[in-house]
């Protein structure tokens, strides 16, 4: 069932997705745009059929955590490129997870770009596009007053969970999870829930098959660093993943 959308529903239009209200307040809907920004809207562009591609790498994966006990705040997906979701209120950090270095952490260190990290890192940052999403440490945090440590605690332990879920899931497709964004939200009742997306936008991916440093890059790193083919790398993400759960 398509949810019939119009202007009046929209409560928010964000980069990559436009969310709308329903009749039932604790419900929304979440539609994927093919509309792609880096560097904090700087760069912008459109990727073919990315947002019916991201919608349903989202969709798999969070089908996936499901099942290993993690909660996520989709209801059910009801088009190419629409999700009816829990309403929550998104907890102001982004959680980037790192396996392998790259991006910002290679850029701000030094290190070099695909050193293995043991362990993971689990990092926070500010979500707020005007401050360009700064890094945070515990201590803003708690100054900032942006959650409780206990939170804090349970975004880490939920991280790591979906890291070693996805890790061993994207091995078996012979992609390498290289680092990944993770958001999340309390629904009314408090619970914690995964929230936002899971895709090539928010994942750094690597074909473990490929040594090519440009030619292995299935994510949006190709549109960030003008590598060509970007919907090809987004279309094979896909693939790999339907065909590693048929
Ligand atoms: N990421 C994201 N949204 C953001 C910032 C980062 O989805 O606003 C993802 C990004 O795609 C990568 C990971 O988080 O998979 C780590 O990103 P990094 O800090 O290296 O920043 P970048 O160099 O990508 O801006």
């Amino acid at each position: 069932m398509t949810e019939a959308l119009n202007s009046e529903q929209k409560l928010y239009e964000g980069k990559a997705k436009i969310i709308y209200a329903t009749d039932d307040p604790e419900v929304l809907v979440t539609y994927f745009k093919d509309d792609a920004t880096a560097f904090n809207a700087q760069k912008k562009g459109q990727i073919a059929n990315k947002g019916a591609i991201n919608c349903k790498v989202t969709t798999h994966l969070y089908g996936l955590l499901e099942k290993k006990g993690v909660s996520t705040h989709l209801i059910e997906t009801t088009s190419d490129r629409e999700m009816r979701v829990k309403r929550v209120d998104i907890v102001p950090i982004e959680v980037v997870v790192r396996n392998i270095a790259a991006g910002s952490l290679c850029k701000q260190t030094g290190i070099k770009l695909g050193t293995k990290l043991e362990p993971s890192l689990v990092e926070f940052y500010y979500k707020n596009d005007d401050l360009g999403d700064p890094l945070l440490t515990r201590d803003r945090i708690a100054a900032m007053a942006l959650t409780s440590a206990q939170q804090l605690d349970r975004l880490t332990e939920k991280a790591q969970t979906v890291n070693r879920v996805l890790s061993e899931f994207f091995a078996s497709c012979e992609i390498t999870l290289v680092d990944f964004k993770l958001e999340f939200g309390t629904d009314k009742n408090g619970e914690l829930l995964l929230a936002d997306e899971i895709s090539p936008d928010t994942c750094r991916l690597w074909d473990t098959t490929e040594p090519d440093e440009r030619k292995r890059v299935m994510d949006k790193d190709r549109f960030r660093q003008d590598l060509g083919d970007v919907a090809e790398g987004y279309q094979a993400v896909l693939e790999r993943i339907l065909s590693q759960l048929s």
